[in-house]
């Protein structure tokens, strides 16, 4: 198995419940490693940069106004098939539809508001991974 890369975010409705650490070790037992992690408060700049691929969508201002409601935590994720393995673990977009043990089906209160962000391919992971980090800041 190939030793990947990906992106993550924990979405301001979860740092507002304090669940940063209980979605980490989510990931962590799932077999990822944190190889960075910073909190940060994204600008609407930011946001709507990083959510561009969307920008046509109906819910594409709502989905930016939520985004920078509160802090995030960014973080990198490293292991075996990291990208598939994170989507696993994260569970469906709608909580609804999520599988039982997932993050989003534990977490998330909605289908916005639903906890986490995880790349959707390895292409996307090494976007936006130099989206938010400086190389120096990974370590692995
Ligand atoms: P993901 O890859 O599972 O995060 O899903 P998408 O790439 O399709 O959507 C990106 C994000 O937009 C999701 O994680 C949600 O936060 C939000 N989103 C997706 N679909 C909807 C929707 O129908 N309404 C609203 N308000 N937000 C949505």
């Amino acid at each position: 198995m190939a030793t990947e890369r990906t992106f993550s975010i924990i979405k301001p409705d979860a740092t507002r419940r304090n669940l940063t650490g209980a979605i980490t070790a989510k990931l962590e037992e799932a077999g990822l490693r944190v190889v960075a992690s910073k909190r940060i408060q994204m600008s609407r700049e930011q946001a709507e940069g990083f959510y561009g691929v969307h920008r046509e969508r109906p819910f594409f201002n709502d989905l930016v106004t939520f985004m920078i409601s509160g802090p995030v935590v960014v973080q990198v994720l490293e292991g075996d098939n990291a990208v598939a393995r994170n989507r696993e673990v994260m569970g469906a977009t709608n909580p609804a539809n999520a599988d039982a043990g997932t993050i989003r089906k534990e977490f998330a209160e909605s289908i916005e508001a639903n906890s986490v962000h995880g790349s959707d391919s390895l292409e996307n992971a090494k976007i936006e991974i130099d989206f938010f980090f400086k190389p120096e800041e990974i370590v692995g």
